[in-house]
């Protein structure tokens, strides 16, 4: 791909549109801010630089263009990101050369193509007609939600598959095998899923990454009842959440996800009109899924088994989920049924009323404890105590936990202290990662605060300043010496952009230019006043700390010409002290004092 291509659909992407398609911008002076969608956090710190035209989050460290924002965010391989923001922008990409693709892309194209064929297989030919039969009479499916899903059946024979993948498509049996599909032995190709009902699986964008296969009722051979495509370079299945692809805008929209744990599941949902779904397909909640669901909805609700949404795996997943401010409920299925799929073709109302009615995950883990456990006995509160602590301590919201703590004491009739002295042990023992995940990097000197001040300032709305004769004694940090001095070289003394004047920075340099760039929340460009007075002041403050820093230093040569007795050089020594103390006053005088800096 020539340089210049990726250059000219750069030139012509803004940033800002991109990542405001995805998460919620908030313009912050010169920038935009926005909860990081990276790592979990409920301040923002998370910032996108229009002039830069990159991202950076203060917190966890992402950072990037828009080509490393869409790789991250949406898991697109460069090339992918490239055509992508190509067809946006209405730029035309000369073909790579000998026309390849990515391995991944022809990974995909291998998935789509087995979709296409066993979906075929299921609604048109005969050799489905038994598997749709039983979707459609015993799973109570409907064609058209079959078509939705693009539910397949794999023949028996994996005769077919081959002709249809390496004759028919010019697919090797080694890309077959490598998408998860074919397994090859010696000239044989043999259908993984052979003989089952497939549910294609996608990615959330909807490419196609691999299948779960389900046994036939009349099937006697000894397999799982399900089985997944293999990890592959598309298919990570602590990743994937089913039916995402289809249920996103609606969760978007509803701000809720619902999760349930079967591929039936979350279809039966559907065809009954509850489409903010995704299903986990049995496995635990894990962090991934939890990091990808929370982009779309701040609220979930388990309609999980409830072994299931106690489980120690899963219960990770809730502590992450809760950390990034995520409300976490837990529906119980009433009325007899089995699993969501039963009870949304069994009685979609008193499915909808568990949903509605679902306990905040805290309540349900509490009750269920109780519900275990007799509370009227000495043995039966030590049990309780064991299992309930751990539940407790992982609320990190201290308010929260209090009130729990308040329900549990309740409920044992017992003091809450001795409830809090419980969870206090607890904490104490749980060495976990460290919760720091909002720091910022603090402990920075006076100088530095002030002359990125200086600089900020400068650069964004006077930068003629740069220029000036005084710099010298005002800025003494080598990354801004540096800068300024790259200023200096660059500007011809009339225009002066930002954007253009990153573009051309050295390397080495470009982190901390950008890291000012980025951190900048105020914009004083159409307020000269102000700026005029905040400059003044900043100077005033930097040449202060000049004299300060000077004087700190002959304090210490005073002292040590004390401890010698070197009179001659001590009065000297003492007179320019003398000196450099007025000086500071005088600036300390000058137009009033009260420092309006950002120290923070
Ligand atoms: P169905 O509704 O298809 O008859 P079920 O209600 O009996 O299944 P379970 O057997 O509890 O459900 O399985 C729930 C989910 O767990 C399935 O939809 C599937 O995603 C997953 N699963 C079940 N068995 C396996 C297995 N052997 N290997 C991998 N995943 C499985
Ligand atoms: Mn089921």
């Amino acid at each position: 791909m020539p340089e210049n291509q990726i250059e000219e659909v750069k030139g012509r992407t803004d940033i800002v549109a991109i990542i405001g398609e995805r998460i919620e911008l908030k313009k912050a002076g010169r920038n935009y801010k926005a909860n990081c969608p990276f790592h979990g956090e409920k301040t923002p710190s998370f910032m996108v630089s229009p002039e830069l035209q990159i991202f950076k989050c203060f917190g966890c460290d992402a950072k990037g263009d828009v080509f490393s924002f869409l790789e991250q965010y949406e898991g697109m391989e460069f090339p992918e990101a490239l055509k992508y923001l190509a067809d946006r922008a209405g730029v035309k990409l000369q073909k790579f050369q000998g026309g390849e693709s990515s391995e991944k892309e022809r990974l995909i194209e291998v998935n789509t193509q087995t979709l296409r064929f066993y979906n075929y297989l299921l609604l048109e030919h005969p050799v489905g007609k038994k598997a749709l039969d039983y979707l459609m009479n015993q799973r109570g499916l409907k064609k058209e939600t079959i078509q939705e899903f693009s539910l397949g059946y794999s023949p028996e024979s994996s005769y077919s598959l081959k002709k249809f993948l390496v004759d028919k498509k010019k697919f090797t049996p080694s890309e077959v095998e490598r998408a998860g599909i074919g397994i090859v032995r010696g000239s044989n190709l043999y259908d993984r899923f052979n003989g089952r009902v497939v549910f294609p699986l996608f990615d959330h964008r909807g490419n196609s990454i691999g299948f779960s296969g389900r046994v036939l009722p009349w099937d006697k051979r000894e397999t799982g009842k399900y089985i997944n495509s293999p990890e592959t370079p598309l298919y990570h299945k602590s990743n994937v959440l089913y039916g995402l692809n289809l249920a996103r805008g609606l969760i978007k929209k509803k701000k809720t996800a619902i999760v349930v744990e079967g591929e039936l599941d979350l279809i039966s949902s559907w065809q009954a009109g509850i489409k903010n779904v995704v299903a986990i397909k049995g496995s635990a909640l894990t962090e991934e899924q939890v990091k990808l669901l929370s982009r779309f909805a701040q609220r979930f609700i388990l309609a999980l088994d409830s072994d299931m949404a106690g489980d120690a795996a899963t219960r990770r997943g809730i502590k992450v989920a809760s950390d990034m401010g995520v409300e976490i409920k837990v529906a119980e299925i009433s009325g007899g049924y089995k699993d969501p799929d039963e009870a949304a073709r069994g009685n979609i109302e008193s499915y909808k009323k568990d949903l509605i009615g679902a306990k905040v995950i805290w309540d349900f883990l509490i009750d269920s404890v109780f519900a275990r456990n007799n509370a009227e006995t000495g043995s039966g509160k030590s049990k309780i105590s064991k299992e309930i602590t751990p539940i407790l301590s992982e609320i990190s919201d201290k308010i929260v936990q209090a009130h729990y703590a308040n329900v549990v004491a309740r409920k044992l009739g017992v003091p809450l202290d001795a409830v809090s002295e419980e969870i206090a042990k607890d904490q104490k023992v749980s060495t976990g990662a460290p919760s720091g995940i909002e720091e910022k990097t603090e402990g920075r000197t006076k100088r530095e605060v002030l002359e990125e001040n200086f600089l900020k300032l400068a650069f964004f709305d006077d930068p003629k300043t740069l220029a000036s004769k005084e710099i010298s004694v005002l800025i003494k940090l080598p990354l801004n010496v540096k800068l300024i001095e790259e200023y200096k070289k660059f500007s011809d003394g009339t225009t002066f952009k930002i954007s253009e004047f990153g573009k051309n920075l050295p390397r080495e340099l470009f982190g901390g230019f950008s890291k000012m760039v980025l951190l900048e929340e105020r914009d004083l460009s159409e307020k000269p006043e102000e700026l005029k007075k905040e400059l003044e002041l900043v100077k005033k403050e930097l040449k202060i700390l000049a004299v300060k820093e000077k004087l700190e230093i002959l304090q210490s040569q005073i002292r040590e010409m004390e401890e010698k007795g070197d009179k001659n050089k001590l009065l000297e020594a003492q007179n320019k002290f003398n000196k450099l103390v007025k000086m500071r006053s005088t600036y300390e005088k000058e137009n009033g004092s009260g420092i309006i800096l950002n120290e923070d």
